[in-house]
């Protein structure tokens, strides 16, 4: 009889192998042209359980471009500083709508519909924002990963913070846009040099996995013992990370996977398994609604073989 450990070791290689095999893999993104130069055959996979145990596969020591999933650490470090005032500038339902739309702001005052698209992050950075300077809000957001995946190696690739900089006129749009509804306190300019550069992050599937494993056990990191967050704050980030963590794409997320989790155009998605496991997996081709193609088929076979989905067997 394997142990669990073993047993975990095993489906993560057989799920790198079946993946490698695949002629699918989805479209790299282009609109941020640095990501463009990423290796479209590159797959990670790592699954740390609640013994602490890490299972990894393929390429999960590669640093790639976080993305979108530094939203969720913006939300956890701005929810500490304001706690459910945050509620006032976003709120907290799926957008049903691409990660990058403008439409919904008009109808509602320019308040975003949740704090993983686009426009609701842009609001929360600009919380972290208030009463610092960019430079040193970027700090906190770059300690606070450091923190939770216990590695101080990681860092910002300056190339695509530069690259979106560059490029980024449709988040410029939202900023704007919702700047012009009195819902961002600092200068335009500031508030999106931040988010570029917290998007900006370069982590690796190992270290993404360690960084959420407060998630996966109500809010403590379990090789510690520290809490990171309160019981009922990890919750309701999971509750927001299931719900709105794909775009519009969340519905066949949790309709196929069955796990909070959150994705990001550089192709990683994070996702928790609470009370058992913390996952990250990464494969820079990407779907329609700008999820990794193969990651969420990935996660897929993961929760199938271990029985892991939050909605049952
Ligand atoms: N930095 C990217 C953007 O603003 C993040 C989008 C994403 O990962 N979905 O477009």
């Amino acid at each position: 009889m394997p142990s669990s450990a073993e047993h975990l070791d095993r489906v993560i290689q057989e799920i790198a192998a079946e993946m490698a095999a695949r002629p699918d893999r989805g479209t790299v993104a282009t609109y941020i042209p640095e990501l463009a130069r990423v290796d479209a055959g590159a797959f990670g996979l790592v699954v740390i359980d609640a013994d602490g145990h890490v299972a990894a596969a393929g390429d999960c020591d590669t640093p790639f471009s976080i993305q979108s999933v530094s939203k969720v650490f913006t939300l956890t470090l701005a929810l500490g500083m304001v706690g459910d005032r945050l509620w006032r500038r976003v709120g907290r339902e799926p957008s049903g709508t691409a990660f990058n739309s403008i439409v919904q702001l008009e109808r509602e005052q320019g308040i975003p519909r949740n704090p993983f698209i686009n426009a609701g992050a842009i609001a929360v950075t600009d919380l972290i924002l208030s009463g610092h300077k960019p430079r040193e809000a970027l700090g906190e957001i770059l300690r606070f990963m450091r923190f939770l995946a216990e590695d101080e190696t990681i860092t910002i690739d300056e190339a695509v913070a530069a690259s979106e900089q560059r490029t980024g006129f449709r988040n410029n749009a939202l900023a704007y846009y919702m700047k012009s509804f009195g819902v961002l306190d600092n200068p335009v300019e500031f508030t999106l040099g931040v988010y570029f550069h917290h998007c900006a992050i370069a982590m690796s599937c190992r270290q993404l996995a360690m960084a959420a494993r407060f998630l996966a056990h109500s809010g403590r990191n379990p090789s510690t013992g520290l809490s990171v967050v309160n019981p009922e704050r990890a919750r309701r980030i999971n509750a927001i990370m299931l719900t709105c963590g794909h775009y519009d794409g969340s519905g066949e997320f949790a309709y196929r996977v069955g796990l909070p989790g959150k994705s990001g155009v550089g192709g990683g998605i994070m996702a928790v398994a609470p009370g058992k496991a913390s996952i990250a997996v990464w494969s820079p081709g990407l779907d329609a609604a700008g999820n990794s193609h193969l990651g969420r088929i990935a996660l897929e076979s993961l929760t199938k073989r271990m029985g892991w989905s939050i909605f049952g067997a």
